[in-house]
C-alpha cells in the first residue's frame, strides 16, 4: 500500500544570527538543527503520533509536511509524489488535500472573521464559489457537531467556548475535503473536560474519511488512546518508532522508558520502573557527538555511545530503535 505521506532523510537546519561582532570573532555559519535525518511514513485512515519534549523537532516536522517552512535536505513524498521543492503553481492542486490543526484555537482564528467567514476563505481561494461553497460549509459544521450550523455561523471566535473554536479550526481544515491533517497539539490548550470530545471527533472522522493524521504530541498518555504507530523524537532524530502499544507498553529506548516513567498513574498501588533522566534537553545548535541522548542516559555506556551515531533499526516486528544497548546484540 501506497503511504500518504513518506519522508526520507528530512532535514530542517535553521540559520543561527549572530551580532555584529560576534559574527567577526566565529565566521562559521551556525544553525539550528531542529530536524536531522528523520524518515518514517503514514498511510490513509492511520494516526501517526510524533511525541517528544520540546525542542525535539515535532512541531517542526509537522510544518514541513505542510509546507509553512521548507526543508535543508532529503525529501517529502505526498501520495508517492515527490513534493520536496515543488513550486506553488505545482503544488495547489495537493495544496488543499494536506491540513494543519494548530494548538491554540485563541490564535489560529482570526478574532475579526465570522465562522462562515473563516470557513469560506480557504474555498474562495480554491475557486468554491456558489451553492457548492455554502453546502461544503453546512457540512463541515456538522462533520464538527456544531448543529445546527446557522446558530454558529454568524458568531465571532470570541462568542464560542474554547471547545467550540476548536472544533472550527478542524472543520476549517475539514471544508476542503483532506486526505492529510497534521494536528499540532490539538488539545494541549483545552480544559481536561473538553478534550474528550474532540479526540473523538478526530476518531470518528478518522473512519469516515479515511484521512491520515499526525498527531503531534508531548503526551505519550495521550497518543496511546489516539494513536495507531508512533515515533519518539529527541534533539531532531527519531529514537523509536512501532506500533503504539508496543512503544508505549515495552519501550526499548531509555528516552522513551523515561518519558513513560514521567507519565502519572491513577493507581497509587501500580508497580513501575523509576527511569529518572537528569539536566535540560542541550542546545540542538551543537548537539552531542554519538548518541544525542548520551549526556542525559541512565544506561551510558562509555566511548561507543559518546562517539558513534546509532541507527534506528528494527529490533521487533515493526519496532525499531536507535541505541546501542540493542546493536549490541
Ligand atoms: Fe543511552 Fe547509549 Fe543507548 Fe544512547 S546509545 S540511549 S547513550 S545506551
Amino acid at each position: 500500500m501506497e503511504p500518504i505521506i513518506r519522508v526520507k532523510k528530512l532535514r530542517k537546519w535553521f540559520p543561527v544570527r549572530l551580532g555584529f561582532f560576534r559574527s567577526i570573532v566565529s565566521r562559521r555559519q551556525l544553525f539550528v538543527k531542529a530536524v536531522d535525518g528523520i524518515d518514517f511514513s503514514i498511510y490513509r485512515g492511520e494516526i501517526f503520533g510524533l511525541a517528544g519534549e520540546s525542542g525535539s523537532g515535532k512541531t517542526t516536522t509537522g510544518r514541513l509536511l505542510v509546507r509553512l517552512i521548507k526543508p535543508t535536505g532529503g525529501r517529502i513524498f505526498f501520495e508517492g509524489k515527490d513534493v520536496t521543492f515543488m513550486s506553488e503553481t505545482e503544488f495547489k492542486p495537493m495544496r488543499k488535500k494536506i491540513q494543519i490543526i494548530f494548538q491554540d484555537p485563541y490564535e489560529s482564528l482570526n478574532p475579526r472573521m465570522l465562522v462562515r467567514d473563516i470557513l469560506e476563505e480557504p474555498l474562495l481561494i480554491h475557486g468554491y464559489t456558489g451553492e457548492e461553497l455554502r453546502k461544503r460549509v453546512y457540512k463541515a459544521l456538522e462533520d464538527v457537531q456544531l448543529i445546527p450550523p446557522d446558530d454558529f455561523l454568524l458568531r465571532y471566535p470570541h462568542e464560542l467556548s474554547g471547545g467550540q473554536r476548536q472544533r472550527v479550526a478542524v472543520a476549517r481544515a475539514l471544508v476542503l475535503d483532506p486526505d492529510f491533517i497534521v494536528a499540532d497539539e490539538p488539545v494541549s490548550m483545552l480544559d481536561v473536560s473538553i478534550r474528550a470530545g474532540i479526540l473523538n471527533l478526530l476518531l470518528r472522522l478518522r473512519e469516515k474519511y479515511n484521512v491520515g493524521f499526525l498527531f503531534i504530541t508531548h503526551d505519550l498518555a495521550l497518543s496511546r488512546q489516539i494513536c495507531d504507530r508512533i515515533a519518539v523524537m529527541y534533539l531532531g532524530k527519531i529514537v523509536e518508532m512501532g506500533d503504539v502499544d508496543d512503544v508505549i507498553g515495552n519501550p526499548l529506548h531509555p528516552y522513551t522508558k523515561a518519558l513513560i516513567a514521567a507519565v502519572p498513574v491513577p493507581d497509587p498501588t501500580s508497580k513501575r520502573v523509576e527511569v529518572v533522566i537528569s539536566g535540560e534537553i542541550p542546545s540542538a545548535i551543537f548537539p552531542p557527538s554519538g548518541c544525542r541522548f548520551h549526556t542525559r542516559c541512565p544506561e551510558f555506556m562509555g566511548d561507543i555511545c559518546k562517539e558513534v551515531e546509532p541507527q534506528l533499526v528494527e529490533i521487533e516486528k515493526n519496532h525499531f530503535v536507535a541505541c546501542h544497548l540493542y546493536s549490541k546484540k
